[in-house]
C-alpha cells in the first residue's frame, strides 16, 4: 500500500483498534457506546463535521427552531444532499440568445453530481443523505414506533429472527425495550398540550377500536409545563461518552471503559481484506482525511498525507442505508473483484446481494386547519381538566384580541393511529417541521395538523440500487444508481392508505390550500430498506441476523438497510434493537478471540439479559437518564 497508517494508532498507542466504525449516526453510535463500554477500543470515522456544539445533538434543541417550529423547515433542507440526479438538458429555452449555449443541444448538465445513468422513472428521487456527527438524527422527527408483528404466517413488518414464534416475540421484546431506553422514547410529553388532546379526543372518538394514542417519541420536556422540550440524538446515544471525566467510567462488572476515538471529515473510502482470501476478512479499513485532501488535487488514487489505512480487528459499516452498501461496492479483494453492488459486478461477487431488494415507503400527506366546533369546544373550559382550564384561561386574559383559545406556546399535536393487520400503514397526526409542509404566513400555525401516512412495498430483487464505476458522487464515491419500481403487491394497500387519511383528515378539519392530500416524491420518507438486508440465509441476503455479513469473519453492518422486510413505520428503533444484537456478537468475537464467518446452521441465540442491564436497571452506571428533570418518573 502507497499509504501509511492513520496518525490515530500513534497517536493513541493502539497498534490495532478492537473495533472499526464508519458512521457516527444513532447506529453507529450505538455500536461505539456498547462496545466502548463494555471495555473495547474503537475508533470511529465520520464523513461530516461536527456541526453541533455537543456531538450529535439535536438541531431543533435550539430555542430559535423551538420558538417557530417553521423555521426548522429550512434546516432540514440544507441538510438533506439528494442522492441520485438524474442530467438536465443545458437549453433553456427563455434566456437571453447572447448567453452560453452548449454547441451540441443534446448534450447534458454534468456537475453537481448529476448522474447520467440515472432514469428519471425507476428514481427515489427525494432519497438523500445527511453528512455530519449525528447523521440524519440531528434532524429527525424522533417517531419510533415498534414494527407490526406477523400474525400467524403473514409477515408483516417485523423481520423475523426465530422461526419460533414465542422465541421472536421474547427477543424482539427485550430488544425494543432496550432501543426505547436507548434513546429515550415516551408517550408523555405532550400530556399537557391542548393541541394535543384536541386532535386525540376527536380521533378516539371517530375511531374507538384504531388504538388511537400519542405517537411514540424520543424526547422529553425540560420541565414540567415549560414549552421546550429536548428532542433526542444520537447525543443521547453516546451519553457521557466524549465526557473527559468519564473516561474511565466502570461497568457494572468493574470493567473500564475502552479508548474511543472518533475522527471527523474523515471518509471511509474502502476495506481491505486479507493477503488470504480463503476466508474473507478485513484487516484495514483505507480512510481519507478530507482536510488534508483540501490541499491535494481531486484525485481519487490513494496517496500519502491524505490517505490512510486503519487496523482493527472487527469492521462495523454504520454509515447509512446508501453509504454502507456503497463503501462495501467500493471495496475489491486482492484479485480486484469487487464485493458486489457495482453495475457490472461478476456474478462471484463475494457479496452478490449488495444493494438488492430495495424499498422505500409511499408516502401521503397533506394538511388541515382545525375544524370550528373542534377550536370552539377547546375554547369551552367547562369540564376540562385543571391544567387546560387555567391555560386558556390565562391566555385570554393576557391577549384578549386572540382569536384563537390555544396559548402560544402551546404544545402542538402528536398523535398516530398504529398499525393494524387490516390497516398495515403507519400513521402521524401532527405538527412538525420536515423538508416541505411550512404552514406559511396566510394562517396561524396553531390550527395546521399534518397528516403523513407511511405504507409498505415489498422487497424484489429487481428493485436494486446500484454503484457505477464510471461516475463518482460529489465525495468521490461510487454514484448510486437506483432502479425502483413501486412494487404490484401492495398498491391496493397505498390507495387505501390514501382513502383513510383523508377520512382521518375530514374528522379534523378542512384542508389547508396547497397542501391538499397528494403522494410524495419516492424516497422523501429518507426510510430506504433492504440496501444491506439480513436473512436466515445467504441466497437471498446480505448478512444473518447478528448483521455479520455472509463469508467473512469479521465485517458487520449496521441501519435501516439492513431489514428485509417491506415496513411502514419509521425503522430506526428497529435498526437500533439489530445493532443491539450485533454488538453483543462483537463483543462475544473479541472476548473469545474466535473470529468465524456465519453459517446458516449455526442456531443463533437469544440476547443474554446482562447486555441490556444498562438499559433497564437505574442504578446501572451506564442507565441512559437523558438529563431528564427530576420530578419525571423515567
Ligand atoms: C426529516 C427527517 C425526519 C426523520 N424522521 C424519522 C423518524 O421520525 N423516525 C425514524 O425512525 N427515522 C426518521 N428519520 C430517519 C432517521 O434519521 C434515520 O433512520 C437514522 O438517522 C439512521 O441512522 P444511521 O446511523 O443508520 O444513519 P445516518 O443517520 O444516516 O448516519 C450515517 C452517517 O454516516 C456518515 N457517512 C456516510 N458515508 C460515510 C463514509 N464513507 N465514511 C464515513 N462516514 C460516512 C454520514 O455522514 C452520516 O453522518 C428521519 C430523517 C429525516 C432527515
Amino acid at each position: 500500500m502507497s499509504f501509511d497508517p492513520h496518525p490515530i494508532h500513534e497517536r493513541e498507542g493502539i497498534v490495532e483498534f478492537d473495533v472499526f466504525i464508519a458512521g457516527s449516526g444513532p447506529i453507529g453510535a450505538l455500536f461505539a457506546r456498547q462496545l466502548v463500554d463494555a471495555g473495547h477500543n474503537v475508533v470511529l470515522v465520520e464523513m461530516g463535521d461536527q456541526s453541533t456544539a455537543v456531538p450529535g445533538s439535536h438541531k431543533k434543541n435550539e430555542i430559535e427552531y423551538q420558538k417557530d417550529i417553521d423555521r426548522f423547515v429550512r434546516v432540514i433542507q440544507g441538510a438533506l444532499s439528494t442522492v441520485s440526479v438524474p442530467t438536465s438538458s443545458t437549453v433553456i429555452p427563455e434566456l437571453d440568445p447572447a448567453a452560453w449555449r452548449a454547441s451540441k443541444p443534446e448534450q447534458s448538465i454534468l456537475t453537481n453530481g448529476r448522474n447520467p445513468l440515472q432514469k428519471t422513472h425507476n428514481n427515489l428521487g427525494a432519497e438523500a443523505v445527511t453528512r455530519t456527527v449525528g447523521g440524519m438524527s440531528t434532524h429527525w422527527t424522533c417517531a419510533t414506533p415498534e414494527f407490526l408483528k406477523r400474525s400467524g404466517d403473514t409477515v408483516y413488518e417485523r423481520p423475523i429472527i426465530f422461526e419460533d414464534v414465542a422465541k421472536d416475540n421474547k427477543e424482539w421484546g427485550v430488544l425494543y425495550d432496550a432501543a426505547r431506553s436507548i434513546i429515550g422514547t415516551s408517550e408523555t410529553e405532550f400530556d399537557h398540550s391542548i393541541r394535543h388532546n384536541v386532535v386525540l379526543n376527536a380521533l378516539r372518538k371517530h375511531y374507538p377500536d384504531r388504538g388511537v394514542k400519542p405517537l411514540p417519541l424520543a424526547c422529553h420536556r425540560v420541565a414540567e409545563n415549560s414549552p421546550y422540550v429536548m428532542w433526542h440524538s444520537a447525543e443521547n446515544v453516546f451519553g457521557d461518552m466524549f465526557d473527559k471525566k468519564q473516561e474511565k467510567k466502570k461497568n457494572a462488572n468493574g470493567v473500564q471503559r475502552g479508548k474511543f476515538c472518533m475522527l471527523v471529515n474523515t471518509r471511509c473510502t474502502r476495506l481491505h481484506l486479507q493477503n488470504d482470501p480463503a476466508v474473507p476478512s478485513i484487516v484495514t479499513a483505507e480512510v481519507r482525511d478530507l482536510l488534508a485532501a483540501r490541499l491535494a488535487d481531486e484525485t481519487h488514487a490513494p496517496s500519502p498525507g491524505k490517505d490512510y489505512y486503519i487496523r482493527a480487528k472487527t469492521f462495523v459499516i454504520a454509515a447509512g442505508a446508501v453509504a454502507t452498501p456503497q463503501i462495501l461496492a467500493n471495496s475489491n479483494d486482492l484479485g480486484g473483484r469487487p464485493f458486489g453492488g457495482r453495475r457490472d459486478s461478476p456474478p462471484s461477487a463475494l457479496i452478490p446481494n449488495l444493494g438488492r431488494y430495495i424499498t422505500e415507503q409511499p408516502m401521503a400527506f397533506c394538511q388541515i386547519v382545525l375544524r370550528q366546533d373542534l377550536v370552539d369546544d377547546a375554547g369551552n373550559v367547562e369540564g376540562k381538566p385543571e391544567w387546560w382550564k387555567k391555560a386558556v384561561v390565562e391566555h385570554r386574559s393576557k391577549n384578549p384580541d386572540d382569536p384563537l383559545p390555544f396559548p402560544f406556546r402551546d404544545g402542538e399535536p402528536q398523535v398516530t393511529i398504529p398499525a393494524s393487520y387490516e390497516r398495515p400503514w403507519h400513521t402521524q397526526i401532527h405538527r412538525d417541521a420536515f423538508s416541505y409542509g411550512e404552514a406559511g404566513p396566510r394562517v396561524d400555525s396553531r390550527v395546521v395538523v399534518d397528516l403523513r401516512f407511511f405504507g409498505r412495498q415489498d422487497s424484489e430483487i429487481n428493485n436494486k440500487m446500484i454503484f457505477e464505476d464510471k461516475f463518482t458522487d460529489a465525495y468521490g464515491m461510487p454514484q448510486p444508481t437506483f432502479e425502483y419500481e413501486p412494487s404490484v403487491k401492495f398498491a391496493d394497500e397505498a390507495s387505501r392508505m390514501m382513502n383513510d387519511m383523508t377520512d382521518v383528515a375530514n374528522k379534523l378539519g378542512g384542508y389547508l390550500p396547497g397542501s391538499n392530500p397528494q403522494f410524495m416524491t419516492p424516497g422523501l420518507a429518507l426510510h430506504l430498506g433492504g440496501t444491506t438486508r439480513l436473512g436466515l440465509k445467504a441466497q437471498d441476503s446480505v448478512g444473518n441476523y447478528n448483521s455479520q455479513v455472509w463469508k467473512f469473519n469479521n465485517l458487520y453492518v449496521g441501519g435501516n438497510g439492513l431489514i428485509p422486510t417491506a415496513f411502514a413505520a419509521n425503522p430506526t428503533l428497529t435498526s437500533m434493537c439489530l445493532a443491539i444484537r450485533a454488538a453483543h456478537k462483537i463483543h462475544m468475537d473479541l472476548e473469545n478471540k474466535s473470529f468465524k464467518p456465519p453459517s446458516e446452521d449455526t442456531p443463533l441465540e437469544h440476547i443474554p439479559p446482562e447486555w441490556v442491564r444498562w438499559t433497564n436497571d437505574p442504578n446501572h452506571p451506564h442507565f441512559p437518564h437523558h438529563n431528564r428533570p427530576p420530578q419525571k418518573s423515567i
